[in-house]
């Protein structure tokens, strides 16, 4: 290369270099800068709509969740696509399907080559955190900041992955904490100059229940109402209802849910409903400082010498409806805190200025069972886990006291934000913006949805199953090792205790919404090759024959 040439490629370079540094300026800093909204967005685990008093307040007070709703707006059908946590949360973030983000379950790792809202949003010169639970088995990408619970996380005296600090853990109740790193995060770490994405989620009120110790007294003397299908008998449904591992007096564990000392288990002659049942509560009550274990023994030890009293006198129906008391005890008041939580950060919003320009989106990342069937726990296409809370608020946009009836998903979330920034979102994301319902506009909105769930065989023994889901009726069909469907009037039976399938008087019924279903698998992408796909995935991973 002669001197000259070389002159010219360094002048190129320099060029280049400076359009580059213009280039990046400029998408870093568009003149629009000041009107695209902040996005915080809170995700709670497990957080049943039952359980939110937006929507129901037969269970719980949360003041502030509510605000949004008073504030926003409430969605009282918003659904997911696949009722399971990370998988939940890679639907969130990607803005497609299971199937083809291949999340499909808690087991596998979410693929880091799926490109996320975050992601974008970051290009485009949004400042972006996280904090709490992510539960993908490896860190977000398109963050500035994170520090995420690693896997299912604890209550107590957290473990924390950070981007910058490595790995650490800190002292006190998770639910408060990942409240102070958010709020510490919004005071000294946010660039006022820039639009950011938040997201603040909670591991609470996940399995296995601990509340903060404020919450210990209220919560340990409450007695809450139970529901109508208690004391279900899954007669009128299919086999994976029947064989579902998720009954609160059969499958829940002893120690780990119910709290029950391993000691008094063995002295009741109780044996662990599970080969982890004692290592659960071991596992949360280990971590403890002495102080800390201190507290728990002096609101647990009674309860659990109460129940050694009684329970040589307990029939079946009595100790069902003391675990029913038990879980929801334990349940609402982990709830207790994340409601605070929610309200130290409204308020930081309220008096930093930041309410007007901030959409805040409470949700989680399915629904829940409280006792309706017998169960806890999710994963199946029946409402209380296939539904999940959504409330919006987005001051100038969103009418406060809104109530939204459409079936919203949570894949709707991806493109929702984008649009929200001004960014056309990728085409091959599978959601629908929810701006248009966000501003009142309801109509042309979609009039079925698409449910696969996936996580089988495996805890709780929930059967493999896809299905169709419209305001009218849900069809399901159960797959794998067994070949049924199910439909359920959803107007006539709310409960959705009678499986309709071979009644001659839905035959039309069934007939329609089956080629509606196909429609959805095609226009999605799903297919039975991809189901079995997916089953030669368990098998390879050893996790079947
Ligand atoms: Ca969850």
């Amino acid at each position: 290369m002669n001197c000259k040439k070389c002159f010219f490629n360094i002048l190129l370079t320099a060029q280049l270099g400076f359009f580059l540094v213009l280039f990046f300026a400029c998408t870093q800093k568009p003149a629009v800068e000041k009107d695209r909204p902040n996005i915080l967005f809170i995700m709670s685990d497990d957080h049943a709509y039952q359980a939110i008093s937006a929507y129901s307040d037969h269970l719980i007070k949360t003041p502030s969740i509510d605000r949004l709703a008073q504030e926003g707006m409430i969605f009282t059908n918003a659904c997911v696509t696949n009722s399971i946590c990370a998988p939940s949360r890679a639907v969130i973030l990607t803005g497609k399907h299971s199937h083809i983000n291949g999340k499909i379950d808690n087991h596998f790792p979410f693929d880091t080559t799926n490109i996320t809202f975050p992601q974008i949003l970051h290009k485009n010169g949004y400042q972006t955190a996280m904090f709490g639970k992510l539960h993908f088995g490896n860190n977000p990408k398109g963050f500035d900041q994170f520090k995420i619970l690693p896997g299912q996380g604890k209550y107590y005296n957290p473990d924390f992955i950070t981007k910058n600090e490595g790995n650490i853990q800190v002292e006190g109740y998770t639910t408060d904490i990942i409240t102070d790193m958010t709020l510490d995060w919004l005071e000294n770490e946010r660039e006022s100059d820039k639009p950011f994405l938040l997201m603040y989620l909670h591991k609470a009120p996940h399995r296995e229940w601990l509340p903060a110790e404020r919450h210990f007294k209220e919560y340990l003397s409450k007695t809450f109402p139970e529901p109508e299908t208690l004391f279900d008998d899954y007669a009128g449904r299919g086999t994976a209802a029947k064989t579902a591992e998720m009954n609160l007096l059969t499958h829940m564990n002893w120690a780990g849910d119910s709290k029950i000392y391993p000691e008094v288990m063995d002295e009741l002659g109780i044996p662990e409903t599970s080969n982890w049942d004692k290592a659960a509560l071991h596992g949360e009550l280990g971590r403890k400082t002495p102080e800390q274990r201190a507290a728990w023994d002096a609101a647990y030890g009674p309860m659990n010498e109460e129940f050694k009293k009684n329970y040589p006198n307990m029939s079946k129906e009595d100790l069902m409806r003391w675990r029913y008391q038990r879980y929801m005890q334990d349940y609402l008041g982990s709830i207790a805190s994340v409601d605070e939580g929610v309200g130290k950060i409204l308020d930081y919003l309220d008096q930093n200025g930041l309410a007007d320009n901030t959409i805040v989106v409470y949700t989680s990342d399915q629904g829940f069972y409280l006792g309706e069937h017998g169960w806890y726990d999710k994963r199946f296409i029946y409402d209380e886990s296939f539904k999940t809370p959504l409330l919006v608020r987005w001051p100038g946009m969103i009418n406060p006291g809104s109530v939204n009836t459409q079936m919203v998903q949570n894949l709707d979330f991806a493109q929702t934000f984008l649009e929200a920034a001004g960014i056309t979102p990728p085409n091959d994301m599978q959601g629908e913006s929810l701006i248009p319902l966000l501003q009142g506009k309801n109509e042309d909105f979609r009039e079925a949805v698409y449910y696969h769930y996936y996580e089988y065989p495996s805890v709780h023994m929930v059967k493999r199953h896809y299905g169709i889901v419209t305001e009218d009726y849900k069809l399901a069909h159960f797959y794998y090792d067994v070949d049924e469907w199910e439909l359920y009037d959803r107007k006539n039976d709310i409960h959705e205790l009678k499986n309709q399938y071979h009644n001659p008087d839905y035959a039309d019924v069934v007939k329609e919404l089956k080629i509606k279903l196909a429609g959805l698998r095609e226009k999605y992408g799903d297919s039975d090759a991809l189901n079995q796909h997916f089953i030669d995935l368990y098998r390879e991973a050893g996790r079947i024959q």
